[in-house]
């Protein structure tokens, strides 16, 4: 298989076929690859309601109805410019969250040193700290493009979804002072050099200035850009463990990342690794969430495509 074979559209019934992502072709040569998008199914670190272990496979079959070609606005197929393999979820021995944590950051790691970008589907957001450790390996610390409802930078185990960015800021993993977190809406933080924009001021801000902003915070830094699905209004996106209502809309996200493209088209700014996580399909209505969910994916890759 050439890198050419992994990139045009794979054309089949909506409805049928194999759920790989986007109908990308799946396998392990990552050196075929600009982005590799692999699941990780794990919920051991939620604090509430369980579920996002099946948040790759929904993501997955989402994404079947929006494999189609051109996507509006931007105007392109992002699998015409951008070689992407699906390499499937990673494999565990369920209830083992030390053998879970240490392949799925050997993974992030492999796929980043092969010159890739990874691009992990969650799982609950616990699973950020090894891909984001692994892609910290390759590239050096970087700075975290954060949305979410909440922080995560609570005190406690490392193993939970809601105290990984505490601990990866104390490590020099992150560079919390290059860092912004957009759409929290949960705790007002002033013990650490984080950057936060609630989500009213999210809301309230214009797309282009919210991408103005994050550049100027990111700056040089690499960057690891990390969406956990329960930014966006649980009206928008119920399917997830922890929904705090009051929250952004799909279409302001998508704006933002929009704004984004012409950013990382000019090398304003470089993503090295990216995930989202949080779809907990149990929870959803009319796949809203992981339609949701699919599209954010599909226009991050049009933002990664952007220029080339
Ligand atoms: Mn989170
Ligand atoms: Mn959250």
């Amino acid at each position: 298989m050439s890198q050419d074979d992994l990139k045009g559209l794979i054309t089949a019934n909506s409805f049928s076929g194999m759920p790989s992502f986007f109908r990308r072709h799946t396998g392990t040569d990552f050196s075929l690859a600009d982005v590799v998008v692999y699941g990780l199914p794990f919920d051991l670190g939620t604090s509430n309601r369980p579920g996002s272990r099946f948040g790759p496979r929904a993501i997955r079959e989402a994404s079947l109805q929006l494999a189609w070609g051109e996507v509006w606005p931007w105007g392109f197929d992002p699998f015409d410019r951008l070689s992407v393999l699906d390499a499937g979820d990673i494999e565990y021995t369920y209830a083992d969250q030390d053998g879970f944590a240490q392949a799925a950051f050997q993974q992030a790691k492999t796929i980043a040193e092969a010159g890739a970008v990874p691009f992990s589907l969650g799982g609950d957001h616990s699973v950020t700290y090894s891909s984001l450790t692994g892609v910290r390996q390759v590239c050096g610390p970087v700075a975290l493009l954060h949305f979410d409802a909440h922080t995560d930078t609570s005190k406690g185990p490392i193993e939970q979804h809601g105290t990984m960015f505490r601990h990866a800021a104390d490590d020099g993993d992150i560079l919390a002072e290059n860092s912004i977190q957009i759409g929290i809406r949960t705790a007002y933080l002033k013990d650490d050099a984080y950057m936060r924009l609630h989500a009213p001021d999210a809301m309230a801000m214009a797309p282009g200035d919210m991408a103005d902003l994050i550049v100027d915070r990111v700056s040089d830094t690499p960057c690891y850009l990390t969406f956990d699905i329960d930014c966006l209004d649980p009206g928008f996106a119920p399917g997830t463990g922890t929904p705090i209502p009051g929250g952004l809309s799909t279409l302001h996200v998508l704006n933002v990342i929009r704004a984004l493209g012409p950013h990382v088209a000019n090398g304003n700014i470089k993503i090295m690794g990216l995930d989202l996580v949080e779809v907990a399909p149990c929870y959803d209505h009319a796949q809203m969430t992981s339609l949701a969910a699919a599209q954010i994916a599909q226009e991050m890759l049009c933002m990664l495509a952007a220029g080339r």
